[in-house]
């Protein structure tokens, strides 16, 4: 379905990055993956990945954070591949604290990881799309981006940026072929879900027990973490044809929570 088609995953190291970047694989698109990581093992997944599907996987170690690296990884992309067709924001940090001790240094990178790294590669991967008249633009926001919790004001901050975002270029570009839509998973069990339990349990003076039932599953009416499957099929089916229509949508992905 995608063969052809270069996708960009930002942060598919791990978690949820990792399993759209297989899914757009396994659909037979080419790869850039980005993210963090010891050397040798995203050498192998970037490895790994081009040998299960038998598609081309670059590797770009771009820091998130940093703008002109930011525009390395594009380029990266437009000289391997001729530029990017599918562009997922994905990568993200979290940090869990009361506001009146939330860290500066952490504010900042959340924003700049979790937000404005999207308007980075979008204004830089967008005039490709247009050249080409198809693209697809995927953020990975959040319930988060519907809703507000306590204790994480930087990441609410940048998830409801992350969707207005969204929606303000989908209308941009719309009668060029590219769609721009937002994901919001609820709780998904990954690295960066596993670090903040014992963040939580402090900062809210409960057990990590508590944390997973009465905190991270407590609104998520399915009593269970969302699967990193579930949210790679919607993604590939947003780089489907039949989705044609969809754009400036905010798809709760939730197990019910945004429904309370
Ligand atoms: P994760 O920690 O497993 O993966 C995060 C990825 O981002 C990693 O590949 C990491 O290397 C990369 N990354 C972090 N900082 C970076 C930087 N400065 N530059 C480049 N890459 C960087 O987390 P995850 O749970 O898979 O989260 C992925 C996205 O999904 C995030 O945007 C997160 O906010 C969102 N999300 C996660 C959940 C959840 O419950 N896990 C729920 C809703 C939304």
């Amino acid at each position: 379905m995608l063969s052809g088609k270069t996708a960009i995953v930002t942060g598919s190291t791990s978690g949820i990055g990792l399993g759209i970047a297989t899914a757009l694989a396994a659909a037979g698109a080419r790869l850039v993956i980005n993210g963090l990581g010891d050397a040798a093992a995203v050498e192998a997944e970037r490895a790994r990945l081009a040998a299960d599907h038998g598609v081309e996987v670059a590797y770009s170690g771009a820091d998130m954070s940093k703008p002109e690296e930011i525009a390395g990884m594009i380029a990266l992309a437009e000289e391997r591949f001729g530029g990017v067709d599918i562009l997922v924001n994905n990568a993200g940090i979290q940090h869990v604290a009361p506001i009146e001790e939330f860290p500066v240094v952490k504010w900042d990178a959340i924003i700049a990881i979790n937000l404005t790294s999207a308007f980075h590669t979008t204004r830089l991967a967008v005039p490709a799309m247009k050249r080409k008249g198809w693209g697809r633009v995927i953020n990975i926001a959040s319930a988060h981006a519907l809703v507000a919790s306590p204790f994480k004001s930087a990441y609410v901050a940048a998830k409801h940026g992350i969707a207005g975002l969204t929606k303000t270029v989908a209308l941009e570009v719309a009668e060029h072929g590219i769609t721009v839509n937002a994901i919001c998973p609820g709780y998904v069990m990954t690295p960066l879900v596993e670090k903040q339990i014992p963040e939580q349990a402090a900062a809210r003076g409960i057990s990590e027990d508590a944390v997973v039932r009465d905190v991270l599953l407590a609104a998520q009416s399915t009593k269970r973490f969302v699967e990193v499957s579930e949210l790679a099929a919607l993604a590939a089916f947003l780089c489907s044809p039949a989705s044609g229509s969809i754009t400036g949508a905010i798809l709760p992905v939730d197990g019910g929570w945004t429904a309370h």
